[in-house]
């Protein structure tokens, strides 16, 4: 039989002897290699995908920009938008907003005029 460390053929009396010599043994159990232990760390491809999966979150679930609505509404043909959700979303922000507040946010709605009697915007 061989020595499993210095792979030197030997004989031994004992049939279940691996090593040529005490110190074989020795130094083959020094020069065994640390069982890794396992990490926790999630692996690196799944890592990688827990973002992704958030910046793939559908638009609509989330809270549409007063530039999203306006882009959305004016990629409607014709006058089809009045009847569309972003413009009624649009509207529905607009009227819970004073035209001045808007104006200082930069928003100018150049023919909309807040009418105090009907207490609603109008393009009139
Ligand atoms: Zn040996």
């Amino acid at each position: 039989m061989n020595c499993l460390y210095c792979n030197k053929e030997f004989k031994s009396k004992r049939a279940t002897a691996k090593y040529c010599s005490p110190n074989c043994r020795k130094l083959a159990f020094l020069s065994v290699p640390e069982v890794s232990v396992p990490t926790l760390s999630v692996p690196e491809k799944e890592a990688v995908s827990v973002p992704n999966e958030r910046v793939s979150v559908p638009k609509p679930l989330s809270v549409p920009t007063a530039e999203d609505l306006y882009d959305a509404i004016s990629s409607y043909p014709e006058d089809t938008w009045k009847d569309s959700p972003e413009y009624e979303e649009l509207m529905k922000r607009l009227r819970s907003t004073p035209i001045k507040v808007l104006e200082e946010r930069g928003y100018y709605i150049p023919s909309w005029k807040y009418s105090e009697e009907n207490k609603k915007y109008t393009t009139s």
